[in-house]
């Protein structure tokens, strides 16, 4: 964990610095599901349509709710989705993203979960609801992608150093061998990367390099700014814009 930086040096965050791995400290249950999000689901798990209902919990500031209602209407915008809100209770049976605040928790699980009822739970720290682009990787996440570098493809384009990477961390880096990259280039830039330092034990090293050629180079990956074209152009295929 770097959480140590959190507070002093925002603009150098990757995305990996806002969510969550609890390998050290407490799991409750229900962080303990979410955990299990980069490992368990597969990619082909869709929203059925284009039309996905959300929630936003009501302990949000007006700041907070409109952070996610621009993070999900820029999808409205770009692609051919259509996240419209719900306020009060839903009608029975409705599945919808439920945007809640976390204490400690940025995370959610990944694709449509079709065996669950309701909810998809996308819980945010103040941290995360500050910054649109992370809450546009938690809905990315919802979507059904998952991280760039976990693309099955991923050891053409990059080079995991495992030397700098503490052990417990090293299925953060897993390549998702039974998900698919519908033929999108791999994109550095995918809001969905990690940056070039994550989880570093020295972090003056990267743990991630570009493979340029076959051959390994330092280059600046991964951003907290928001979908990057190869990121919408993956949504696009999979909801048949
Ligand atoms: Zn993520």
């Amino acid at each position: 964990m770097v959480v140590g930086l959190w507070d002093t040096c925002v603009l150098s965050q990757g995305i990996e610095d806002y969510e969550n791995y609890y390998n050290e400290i407490h799991v409750d249950d229900e962080q303990a599901e979410v955990k299990t999000r980069n490992a368990l689901q597969s990619p082909l798990q869709r929203w059925p349509g284009q039309r996905i209902y959300y929630r936003i919990a009501n302990n949000f500031s007006e700041i907070e709710a409109s952070n996610v209602r621009y993070a999900v209407s820029s999808f409205n915008d770009q692609t051919c989705l259509q996240f419209e809100e719900m306020t009060g209770n839903p009608p029975a049976g409705r599945r919808y993203v439920y945007f809640k605040k976390s204490k400690n928790m940025c995370g959610t699980r990944v694709g449509y979960q079709p065996l669950q009822f309701g909810s998809h739970d996308v819980q945010l720290t103040e941290r995360c609801l500050s910054m649109p682009g992370v809450i546009q990787h938690e809905t990315l996440h919802v979507l059904g992608l998952f991280h760039e570098q976990s693309r099955p493809d991923r050891n053409e384009y990059v080079e995991i150093d495992y030397d700098n990477i503490p052990r417990k961390y090293w299925s953060q880096f897993m390549a998702m061998e039974q998900t698919t990259t519908f033929n999108v280039p791999y994109d550095y830039q995918s809001v969905m990367h990690y940056s070039k330092n994550a989880f570093a034990k020295d972090p003056t090293k990267p743990t991630i390099r570009a493979l340029i050629e076959g051959k390994p180079v330092e280059r600046d990956m991964g951003q907290t700014r928001g979908p990057s074209e190869g990121d919408l152009a993956k949504i696009r295929i999979m909801y048949n814009c």
